[in-house]
């Protein structure tokens, strides 16, 4: 029977008894969980020091380390982003985005395989959700990461494929998996793991009560619930008048700031009025706020704001106290943004190079 475990789905004493019925030692198992967490193993068969036979039988029970289809550079940005497509078990493709920097680097990974959220201008939710990821795979993401980059990464945001509030359970694991020191995790920092969020508010509650340290954003992207609702249907469910209460109450329960993502749509959203409109809307608890200038996608008309007006935008909210920055939008030409790229996939198109 092929395997459907991954290795990253094992809690130490998982790891060291499937380490046990594969016939190794005990002591193997923290080598093995070295090899996973902190010695970036590209395969089963890269773990020299483990016996053979032991690489063998554990190859047999459990998926293989490494499922990348491919990666792209994203040319232009100058900073070595990368794109990841890798093939699930079962044939679907997940997304990660590596992002390094001088002296960190960040992945983006995704909790789903496409969403079922259907915001306008998001190309993930453009044929609906086809499935969860396991927690093995979203922190599987991050080991792909490791070995890509040479080295461990310092961030990991969830802001690729799907929504992780729809996939509680699976994320909340695979962060505590990635959080974890190792042998059992890549020990990265829990406030450097950050959960994105469309404003799914039962999840924003559950994660306030979670007693964790990991951030959360949530994307906002407009100032009322007419704008909202028009490009993200979430906002039906849960508008505003439900969704800002639910966050302030949870910086409240943790006493931990959190980030409103923006999309920077031209002509939509980013006249001084609206600025204005969001400044009054999150008055009152600690708060940050991330502009992202639209990254273009199919079947979505609009286009991001010429760089002197998402530059006044983000002044406007300064002026006032409230902390923007605006992020340089990376890998415009490699349909990068969430989704992008399984959808040219799907669709039997090349991926696009810048
Ligand atoms: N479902 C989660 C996380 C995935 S998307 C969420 O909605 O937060 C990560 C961020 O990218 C979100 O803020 C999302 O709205 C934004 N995004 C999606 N498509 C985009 C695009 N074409 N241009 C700019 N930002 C986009």
């Amino acid at each position: 029977m092929a395997a459907t475990a991954s290795a990253f789905d094992l809690d130490a004493a998982a790891l060291a008894a499937a380490v046990r019925e594969c016939g190794g030692e005990a002591f193997r198992a923290r080598q093995v969980g070295e090899w996973l967490y902190a010695r970036r193993a590209a395969s089963w068969g890269g773990m020299s020091n483990i016996p053979k036979a032991l690489r063998a039988a554990l190859a047999e029970r459990l998926l293989d380390l490494d499922g990348t289809l491919e990666t792209l550079e994203v040319a232009g940005t100058g900073g070595g982003t990368r794109k990841v497509l890798s093939r699930l078990a079962d044939g679907e493709l997940a997304e990660t985005v590596l992002i390094p920097a001088r002296d960190r680097a960040t992945v983006c990974v995704s909790s789903q395989v496409g969403c079922a959220m259907g915001c306008a201008f998001c190309a993930s939710g453009k044929n609906g959700c086809a499935r969860n990821l396991s927690a093995g795979e979203i922190a599987a993401q991050a080991a792909r990461a490791a070995v890509l980059l040479g080295r461990r990464p310092d961030n990991v945001v969830f802001m690729g494929m799907g929504e992780p509030f729809a996939n509680y359970d699976n994320a909340l694991a695979a962060a505590r998996r990635m959080n974890a020191p190792p042998p059992e995790g890549f020990g990265i920092g829990a406030r450097r793991i950050t959960f994105s969020t469309c404003g799914v508010v039962p999840g924003i509650e559950r994660f306030a009560r979670e007693g964790v340290q990991f951030e959360l954003s949530v994307s906002l992207h407009a100032p009322t619930d007419a704008m909202r609702s028009a490009l993200m249907p979430v906002n039906a469910r849960w508008p505003l008048g439900v969704l800002i209460p639910a966050v302030r109450a949870y910086t409240e329960a943790t006493g931990r700031i959190v980030t409103f993502e923006y999309t920077l749509v031209a002509g939509w959203n980013d006249a001084p009025e609206h600025a204005r409109a969001l400044l009054a809307l999150v008055r009152g608890f600690p708060c940050r706020v991330n502009l992202i200038p639209l990254n273009p996608v199919p079947g979505f008309a609009g286009r991001a704001p010429d760089p002197a007006r998402c530059e006044a935008f983000r002044a406007l909210l300064e002026r006032h106290g409230l902390n923007a920055t605006l992020r340089r939008s990376k890998g415009r030409g490699v349909n990068a943004s969430c989704g992008q790229l399984r959808r040219a996939r799907a669709a039997g198109g090349a991926p696009a190079r810048a």
